[in-house]
């Protein structure tokens, strides 16, 4: 397992719900890939995955590997810890992301490895992979420099 990015909040409560229509998901985060839910029938993004397109209410779903490019849509910086097991990690980002590659899917995460005060909306960023436990690994994001 690789160190785990800076802002993360801590292994103890990641808690992830895995389900059929979840599991390639998290699957690939597990190698290290971001995907997302796409309607094989019209092409519309959907995150979180659901059992139904709600475009067209087609069931027929397919992954596509993303880029891991994102940008920063919305977010808020954590200053106070609302449980004893965030003190330690107080303050850190919660980020609203579009992903740059699945029009209209946006994904809730952690903007990691930078100083929360210089995080903005519209900023890009990049996925980074966290190995919070054996067999758990989340995306979070981080500011792109180049
Ligand atoms: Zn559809």
């Amino acid at each position: 397992m690789s160190p785990r990015p800076a802002g993360a909040p801590p292994a103890e409560i990641a808690n992830i719900s895995v389900d059929s229509w979840t599991e390639p998901f998290w699957v690939a985060a597990r190698e290290h890939k971001l995907v997302c839910a796409r309607c094989a029938s019209c092409g519309t993004f959907r995150m979180p995955p659901t059992p139904f397109c709600p475009n067209c209410n087609s069931q027929d779903t397919e992954w596509p590997e993303l880029s891991g490019r994102a940008t920063v849509y919305s977010f808020t910086i954590v200053r106070h810890p609302v449980t004893p097991e965030l003190a330690a990690n107080v303050p850190y980002v919660i980020g609203l992301v579009d992903l740059d590659d699945a029009p209209g899917a946006r994904m809730f995460t952690n903007i990691v490895d930078c100083d929360p005060d210089t995080v903005y909306v519209g900023q890009p960023v990049q996925v980074v992979w966290d190995d919070v436990a054996d067999g758990v690994t989340m995306p979070r994001f981080t500011p792109l420099t180049s």
